[in-house]
């Protein structure tokens, strides 16, 4: 093995290793018989290269499927990705220099701009796809499904034929949420909100028949103000008239004084009237000379433009006291509340902008003007007509397009529905199956989003994306709906638009033409279809459906409360009757080291690339999957070296045992016998069991923050800092006998175990080690790591009260080095006694005597009262006596002549096998005596094949100089012949 721990290079050669053995296919073979695994990829968008969320994401849907295969499922690792929709058409619009949708038909053409955001899609695909393979990914990256293809698109229809069939798809009226760059229509869940800072006015509108009377309404949005239908008052609340100059003034009494206070206006208060009282009272339009349209609205019904008493039971929360004056401006064209509240009053909801977001020339004066843009303009209008009673800014959230960032604006139009609404109890009951990790994910916040179900539009205007499948009769409006290619019984080059689009159909009712409604469908509905529509179904029948839906697992971000798992949720009651996911795991977003999302404008993005680039890519997987889950992963590179440093351990471990190879020993072929085995011996392989327990507890359970700590915390602090450290002098190649052999073979089956444990989380890493110091050895081992079996604990090693005993050894070592360090006397020196009074020390200090002695370098140790400095510590007290005599003193002469030697041979390159003549010198006495009372030991330990000790200095090439404590030693020696 190298001994650098070199992690891009070791990465690199195993993926070429992987690749050229086919060892992916060889695990897909290996396990087709298993029990099956039925996983779904939520698909990323194919709009650029993965950032770290995307990796994240991948890496611990790799490590689940990986632990999967080791147990012997036939794991379904089909990745997918998100081809269609604004997210791509956006992107393409920037390429191509679009600034219209108008242009896209008029300028570029429909099947144009579609082949280029195909292009664009499948560029990308290939790019991420090759970016999570290097993540040490195993999916099946040769066969991903693609929302593009007409196999997936049909998925999608039958999905929407089956709802249609069962009433749940209509077409109706709405309030849909818009976005006038997109010119289209958006979903709750395509929204983005921000907080921005609005100008808000406070608008006196004159009561008819009433002289100088106004209400006071306060909004944000003066834009929608032309549509104004309606005020709204809560007829539980009590408003006053106020006089104010010579007018008099309507607002809700509880926030009289505080509005006009921060007017600076002084006022009187003439009577207090319930709202309910105000119902019906009639004022006049603000734009009633401006807007042709409103006057006839006025005389066609008799509501429009009066006060309207608005109780819960009408909209809850509609009209409060938080903000503004308890008067609400109500325009059922431009808002989803209004809309609702219109609707119950029968007023007519009139939108007065077009898909572009312009005033259409119902508008009359404004003819022309921008939605919310030009929100200024409204303002100056009502300012010159003097309507105007304050100006306030305000900070509040705002839904953004979740594509183009551009506040949305609201419109009525006629969109496709899918109603949920109806089937609300049902999927909240339904959800209470479904297995949510963290439990709260499901029981609170899918719950709750549940609970607020509002009917899914799916239509959209727009061309990159699934056509909706339905015809409609020119004639007679006969609605049909399509299922499948077949069903469409035309030849058509592909079933997106343009192409679909010349499918003309002929009625069945009345022989006319039938032509498709020409919109496509909300991208979410594509991914929501994903655990079939990916499926070779409807085309293969039922068969394939039955074997993989519904899905067993997914794991995905929070984001997707209101994304995908609501999708695949919504679709699939309203198609399959159940939901399509038996259990998730859902994680949180990645964010900066401060927890600021990461962003271009803030120059805070890492890439997948850079954290590979400096510590590899396992360092990234180690520490990724560190978070609880729901959890956000706050990146930071002093984590990610953690995890490096705890990778480099793990490496040096196997250095170190591949040392065993040089003495020509096989551990596969070994027998261990178990009588034969140290005290340390039996507590690793206790502790390698114990392991084994907990991890695949916390496998099955998705907790991976226990996985990524019981990994590091064993092969840190167990193997490396403890169990290695007392095999030293066990395994010194001068050292013969059973006992080493024993030592070699108990750290590789730890090692060996640890790897298959361990390749879920790092399959690279684990990998190249298992090549280099387990493969060699046999075999009928198998080529990979990843062919192997998840192991079974074997509980008659595990022994707790031995794990305990060790932990009490460990902390009295500890507790005596710091009384050393305190006492300053170096641990090279050995020291006469050691005494530990607490209770539970006794059988510590009596199972592991041999190791305190060693470790902590004392002559005896007892359990007891002792004399010497003492120091206490969670299990009880350590006593040491820290008097150094002549004989310690000898002793620590020679051990420090040892350690010199050994740094001068490391220096030099000798091998560890490699022997020496040496030739030791002093002119001191003491000193010469004290190493050749340890002559022996010295022998042994430097592997001296002859060894002097003079006055005279010896001649030999290597040479240094030892000063102890004022007493000179010199050191010389060569390499044996
Ligand atoms: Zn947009
Ligand atoms: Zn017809």
């Amino acid at each position: 093995m190298e001994s650098k721990f070199n992690p891009k290079q070791i990465e690199e050669k195993v993926l070429n290793f992987w690749s050229d053995r086919s060892i992916y296919k060889l695990s897909v073979q290996k396990n087709q018989k298993g029990p099956l695994f039925r996983f779904i990829d939520g698909p990323p968008y194919t709009t650029g290269a993965i950032h770290l969320g995307t990796a994240w994401n991948k890496v611990m849907k790799d490590t689940i499927l990986r632990y999967k295969r080791l147990q012997g499922y036939n794991v379904r690792d089909q990745p997918g990705y998100d081809m269609h929709g604004l997210p791509i058409e956006v992107k393409v619009e920037e390429d191509l220099k679009i600034r219209t949708k108008k242009e896209i038909e008029e300028r570029i053409g429909v099947d144009k701009f579609v082949e280029h955001c195909r292009k664009f899609a499948l560029d990308n695909l290939w790019i991420m796809n090759k970016q999570f393979a290097r993540l040490g990914v195993w999916m099946d990256w040769e066969n991903p499904y693609m929302t593009i293809k007409d196999s997936y698109i049909e998925g999608a229809w039958w999905a929407l034929k089956e709802a249609y069939g069962k009433g749940a798809l209509y077409l109706g009226p709405g309030s849909v949420t818009w976005c006038a760059r997109c010119s289209t229509a958006l979903a709750k869940h395509e929204l983005e909100y921000e907080n921005v800072k609005d100008n808000s006015i406070f608008v006196k509108f004159a009561l008819e028949g009433k002289k100088n009377e106004f209400v006071i309404i306060w909004t944000t949005t003066p834009w929608t103000l032309p549509a104004n239908m309606g005020v709204a008052v809560n007829p539980d609340f009590m408003y006053s008239k106020l006089k104010v100059d010579n007018e008099f003034w309507y607002v809700a009494k509880d926030m009289a004084a505080a509005l006009l206070g921060a007017m600076g206006r002084k006022f009187e208060i003439v009577e207090n009237i319930s709202g309910e009282k105000m119902h019906g009272w009639k004022y006049t339009h603000p734009f009633a000379d401006e807007i042709e349209l409103q006057k006839k609205l006025e005389k066609e019904n008799k509501k429009a433009h009066t006060v309207l008493a608005v109780g819960d039971d009408v909209f809850p929360n509609f009209v409060t006291l938080q903000a503004g004056s308890g008067l609400v401006h109500t325009a059922p064209g431009a808002g989803p509340e209004d809309f609702i509240v219109g609707k119950h009053f029968g007023i007519p909801a009139v939108t007065l902008i077009d898909e572009t977001g312009t005033f259409t020339k119902d508008a009359g004066k404004f003819a022309g003007l921008r939605a919310k843009k030009d929100d200024a303009k409204f303002v100056e209008h009502l300012k010159n007509k003097g309507m105007i009673v304050h100006e306030a800014v305000v900070e509040h959230e705002y839904p953004h397009c979740w594509r183009c960032k551009k506040p949305v604006v609201y419109r009525v139009t006629d969109q496709w529905y899918i109603g949920v609404t109806k089937l609300r109890s049902k999927m909240i009951s339904e959800n209470k199956k479904i297995k949510w990790t963290p439990d709260w994910a499901g029981d609170r916040w899918f719950h709750s989003w549940l609970e607020n179900l509002q009917d899914w539009c799916i239509s959209r205007q727009r061309y990159w994306g699934i056509p909706l499948p339905i015809w409609v009769c020119q004639k007679c409006r006969h609605t049909k709906l399509i299922g499948s290619r077949e069903e469409l019984g035309v030849k058509v080059k592909e079933l997106h638009r343009p192409w679909i689009d010349n499918v003309v159909l002929k009625c069945e009712k009345c022989k006319s033409e039938m032509k498709r409604v020409p919109d496509v469908l909300d991208v979410w509905l594509d991914s929501g279809a994903a655990p079939w529509a990916s499926l070779p179904f409807p085309e293969d029948g039922k068969k394939i459906l039955d074997k993989w839906f519904p899905t067993d697992f997914i794991i995905e971000g929070k984001d997707q409360i209101r994304g995908w798992f609501n999708s695949l949720m919504s679709l699939s009651m309203v198609s399959h009757g159940k939901p399509s996911f038996k259990s998730v795991y859902m994680h949180g977003f990645v964010s900066d080291a401060n927890g600021m999302k990461m962003s271009k404008s803030l120059g805070n993005i890492v890439s997948p690339d850079q954290v590979i680039e400096k510590h590899g890519s396992e360092a990234f997987r180690l520490y990724c999957i560190k978070g609880e889950a729901g959890e956000d992963l706050r990146f930071n590179w002093k984590d990610v070296e953690e995890s490096y440093k705890a990778l480099n351990i793990l490496w040096n471990t196997a250095v170190f045992a591949s040392y065993m190879d040089l003495s020509k020993f096989n551990p596969e072929t070994y027998r261990l016998d178990k009588k034969k085995l140290n005290p340390e011996d039996k507590w690793i392989l206790s502790r390698i069991n114990s392991l084994n327990g907990k991890l695949t507890h916390a496998f099955e359970t998705y907790n991976f923050h226990e996985i990524q700590g019981l990994l590091s915390t064993f092969i840190v602090e167990d193997v490396s800092r403890w169990y290695v450290k007392l095999l030293r002098n066990r395994t010194w190649v001068s050292v013969a006998g059973e006992d080493k052999l024993v030592a070699f073979k108990v750290l590789y089956e730890v090692l060996k175990r640890y790897l298959i444990l361990a390749s879920p989380v790092l399959p690279l890493l684990s990998e190249e080690i298992y090549q280099n110091l387990v493969r060699p050895f046999s075999n009928k081992l198998p080529e990979s790591i990843h062919l192997s079996e998840w192991p079974k604990p074997d509980t008659s090693f595990v022994n707790e009260k031995l794990e305990e005993q060790m932990e009490i050894a460990r902390k009295i070592v500890e507790t005596s080095l710091t009384i050393r360090e305190e006492a300053k006397v170096k641990l090279r020196w050995p020291l006469k006694h050691l005494s530990v009074e607490g209770e539970k020390v006794g059988a510590a200090v009596k199972t592991f005597e041999d190791v305190i002695l060693e470790q902590a370098n004392v002559k005896t140790v007892k359990a007891g009262a002792g004399k010497g400095n003492a120091k206490e510590f969670a299990y009880g007290k350590a006593i040491l006596d820290t008097e150094i005599t002549q004989d310690i003193l000898g002793e620590a002469l020679a051990r420090e002549v040892m350690r010199a030697i050994q740094s001068l041979r490391k220096k030099n390159n000798f091998t560890v096998d490699e022997k020496i003549t040496l030739t030791l010198s002093s002119s001191d006495e003491f000193s010469r005596e004290a190493l050749n009372k340890f002559r022996k030991e010295i022998v042994e330990k430097v592997g001296a094949s002859k060894i002097e000790i003079h006055v005279q200095a010896g001649k030999e090439k290597f040479t240094d100089e030892l000063d102890f404590e004022g007493k000179k030693v010199q050191i010389a020696f060569d390499r044996a012949k």
